[in-house]
């Protein structure tokens, strides 16, 4: 077998069989394959696709290609929770604490943002002191003892994933179904959690653009996860605006604190609750989501959910200063009012504008290399389907970077209005796979 046979098989649009999907492995990881080849697999596959079985055996070869971690000694189900990526998608650090609130234990390997998306970890970093990069003893004591640990991906786990998405990110090779399922599940299965949610991200500001593709990637991972024994679920949740109102490191976790305390914007108060709640009944803590989602409001509601981000901000190093008073966070020099030159109602605000908007003005990072600013970052006054008049204000963006008119420009034009109001109808429906 040669790999060169390989490629061709996938550009001519063949079934890889599990042998050569070994030896492709193996020879990434041996590096007995050059950087071109696996490159030209990646595009094959990422043209022809690759049926479930296929995905299935790339998922477990990936996942086998280096630590598998055992969490069984800590007792009862571990859950993990995966967002595919998304604007203003702070759930994770709401989610953790809220379920372990409730007793579940959550032990969550999480990463950072790359291009117009944000990443956990660097949300995580703006906490003065936050460490992410614990040790897998350190990770599953404070599993065991707190509920709640989100750490950085061990450089141990799944070496194959992190050769191909390095490869994947500048070969035009990240938008592949089979490869997001392949590269999301074999991370999630070495890290050993028992009951898996994955939250598929769908619309302008995600990967998966329309619900028709969202769907498929969700039904390829919930498969995986079947074929694994895996207690996996997928929701599709909407990525067409983005998620809550704060988008930016330090402004998400202020967000993040205000929704602990029960004053979050909804449509990030929903997807926590209705997330924990599938959460804890996957972990079998309660036997209805309705009970479930019962336990988390109260726990929102008693300041116990609080208490229990604090607890897990001061076993990773983080400052409790910050998170008692959020207005010690660095505020950025310039602060930008964007006004409505428009009367109507906001039909859609197109995340991936809002998400490169606030890259560019220094919240996020375009190369893995680039330093992020921390405090920088569009904060939204306005949602979908609110009635806005001229002169109102539609957002402010955070910002120490001087000339940021083109910004302001782009920013402007993600706001869509509509002279009606929007229809029950026309609003993102979500679903669940399982
Ligand atoms: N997140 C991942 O971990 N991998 C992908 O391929 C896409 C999103």
């Amino acid at each position: 077998m040669d790999i060169i046979e390989i490629i061709i098989a996938k550009k001519d649009g063949k079934v890889l069989t599990k042998e050569q999907i070994h030896f492709f492995i193996k020879g990434l990881i041996d590096k007995t394959i050059e950087d071109y080849q696996v490159s030209a697999l990646l595009m094959a596959i990422t043209i022809n696709g690759m049926n479930s079985e296929e995905t299935a055996y790339l998922t477990e070869e990936m996942r086998v290609s280096g630590d598998v971690w055992d969490l069984s000694d800590i007792p009862g189900l571990k859950i993990d929770k995966h967002s595919t990526g998304g604007v203003g998608d702070k759930v994770s650090l709401i989610l953790g604490p809220l379920v372990a609130s409730c007793g579940a234990k959550m032990a969550k390997i999480s990463g950072r943002g790359l291009g117009h998306t944000g990443g956990t970890l660097d949300k995580m970093e703006s906490i003065p002191g936050m460490r992410i990069n614990l040790t897998k003893e350190e990770f599953k004591k404070q599993v065991r003892e707190i509920g709640v640990a989100i750490i950085g991906q061990d450089k141990h786990i799944d070496p194959a994933d992190k050769r191909l998405y390095e490869l994947r990110d500048v070969t035009g090779t990240v938008q592949s179904i089979p490869l997001i399922a392949s590269s999301i599940m074999s991370k999630k299965l070495a890290s050993g959690a028992d009951c898996i949610l994955l939250d598929v991200k769908c619309g302008k500001g995600a990967f998966m653009k329309n619900y028709e593709d969202a769907k498929k990637l969700a039904i390829e991972m919930v498969n995986i996860g079947k074929q694994l024994n895996k207690n996996v679920k997928a929701e599709i949740t909407d990525m067409n605006q983005p998620l809550g109102k704060a988008v930016g490191n330090n402004l998400e976790i202020k967000e993040v604190i205000e929704t602990l305390k029960g004053n979050g914007p909804e449509d990030l108060k929903e997807i926590c609750l209705s997330s924990g709640a599938i959460l804890l009944t996957q972990a079998e803590l309660f036997k209805t989501t309705e009970d479930a989602r019962k336990a988390l409001e109260e726990n929102i509601k008693n300041g116990k959910a609080f208490e229990k981000f604090k607890e897990f901000v001061k076993a990773q190093g983080g400052d409790l200063e910050y998170i008692d008073h959020p207005e010690k966070f660095p505020v950025s020099k310039h602060l930008i009012e964007i006004k409505s030159e428009n009367e109507g109602y906001i039909k859609t605000i197109d995340a991936l504008a809002i998400g490169l908007g606030s890259c560019h003005l220094g919240g996020g990072r375009m190369k893995i290399t680039d330093t992020i600013d921390m405090s920088a970052g569009i904060v939204l006054n306005k949602k979908v389907g609110d009635l806005v008049k001229k002169g109102e204000l539609l957002c402010t963006l955070h910002t120490n970077k001087d000339n940021v008119e083109k910004i302001i420009e782009q920013v402007k034009k993600a706001f869509i209005f509509q002279d009606e109001p929007i229809k029950e109808n026309e609003l993102f429906k979500s679903g669940l796979i399982e």
